[in-house]
């Protein structure tokens, strides 16, 4: 029987995966592997959170739940929303996803017809390309420079945005941990309003900036009735695995996106909401704890890649990656990921696996405790020290 083309179309062909893969085989082998590929807390979500889910579903908020999100978490993130950006925000802007996933989906169903561009940024995470497909349109990748420190360069926004609807972007971003300035963010939003683009705006990390600050473009002068921001629990909270976002929008959008939601994913558990509004209103404390891990080991990773000079950084700003720069071992990102997990059983993601932009590059997931975070990345050092030397000589 035929498939439908956006089925078997929605990814492309090289998915760059294979180290982590070939990581996880060597693991249920029973492999001691370093694993600093994805981007997964390592402590499960907290004692209190999980006391609130238990207790509204005793409560016996196991039915199904409003479509578009409770009042009580969509008033939580309007709030939560408004205090952090200043821009009016009322529950009629929001809606309640399972997960920032199913929102950068919906945020595309909503703005993109069969045929039309949507932009993303490269290097990207993972699913991006395949979400814009998803949705029916071309996903066209738009590359950012490794020389500019991975900051959006709007003349090529500008030079890419024929046929487009809309610029997806992220930040602090997944998978170069920048965060974009506020003069990067302002000449996109210049872009956007000139070509008239929407605007999807991937904030899932905007609780893990280290360096800078984070600004949503939602703020920026005439964007709010352009911007989709997409939100989401998973990183702020460790919450991964409960499925919890929302996007945030023009009131219009949030009622059609509501619809999509009805004849799609019909809500998010009552249990979860109410469990996730506890932990938006639980403090800065609680978001802090969840944070300062990637805080201390990224802190730890300057401290280690200071003291060589082989392995580039890439600015630390944002999110619980670093992207390094392994060029001067003469080996592709994917080349040097497989010769490290071969000799150490260290895996990390080639910069390939996120596009042609980070090309060279290797992400590293900060997701393992400090000691053996510290250690598997001295480790690298050494091993790309070696390789550079023997490139130099060969
Ligand atoms: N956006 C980015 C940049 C991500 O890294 C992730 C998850 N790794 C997501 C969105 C989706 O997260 P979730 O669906 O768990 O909210």
């Amino acid at each position: 029987m035929k498939l439908s083309e956006r089925i078997t179309h929605l990814t492309g062909d090289s998915d760059g995966w294979d180290v982590f893969y070939r990581a996880r085989r060597m693991l249920s082998e029973g492999h001691a592997v370093t694993e600093l590929t994805i981007g997964e807390h390592d402590v499960r979500t907290d004692p209190s959170i999980l006391h609130a889910m238990a207790l509204s579903a005793r409560e016996g908020h196991t039915g199904y739940a409003m479509v578009p999100g409770t009042d009580l978490l969509r008033d939580t993130v309007a709030a939560r929303v408004q205090t952090r950006t200043g821009v009016p925000t009322t529950r009629n802007n929001v809606m309640i996803t399972p997960g920032g996933q199913s929102a950068l989906f919906a945020a595309h169903m909503a703005v993109c017809d069969p045929g039309d561009v949507g932009l993303f940024l490269d290097p990207y995470y993972a699913t991006y390309p395949g979400t814009i497909r998803g949705a029916g349109a071309v996903a066209r990748a738009v590359p950012t420079a490794a020389e500019d420190a991975f900051q959006p360069n709007a003349d090529w926004i500008d030079a890419a945005a024929n046929d487009a609807v809309s610029l997806l972007i992220n930040t602090p971003n997944n998978p170069t941990g920048v965060v974009y300035s506020r003069q990067s963010l302002e000449a996109i939003a210049e872009v956007c309003q000139r070509r008239d683009l929407w605007l999807i705006s991937d904030e899932v990390y905007d609780t893990q900036v280290w360096e800078g600050e984070h600004l949503s473009p939602r703020v920026l002068q005439g964007m709010a009735d352009r911007t989709l921001v997409v939100g989401s629990m998973s990183k702020s909270h460790a919450m991964t695995g409960s499925r919890c976002g929302w996007i945030v929008g023009p009131e219009e959008v949030i009622d059609h996106l509501i619809n999509l939601a009805t004849h799609t994913t019909y809500g998010v558990p009552g249990f979860i909401q109410d469990a996730s509004s506890f932990a938006l209103t639980a403090g800065p404390e609680l978001e802090e704890k969840i944070a300062a891990p990637f805080r201390l080991r990224r802190s730890l990773a300057m401290d280690i890649l200071q003291a060589q000079s082989t392995v580039g950084l890439v600015p630390a700003q944002g999110a619980m990656y670093l992207m390094l720069d392994v060029r001067k071992t003469g080996l592709s990102g994917e080349d040097f990921a497989n010769a490290l997990l071969d000799t150490h059983t260290i895996a990390v993601m080639p910069g390939e696996s996120f596009g042609s932009a980070a090309a060279g590059h290797i992400r590293v997931a900060m997701t393992v405790e400090d000691e053996r975070f510290a250690s598997a990345l001295t480790t690298l050092c050494s091993f790309a020290e070696q390789l550079a030397q023997r490139h130099a000589a060969e």
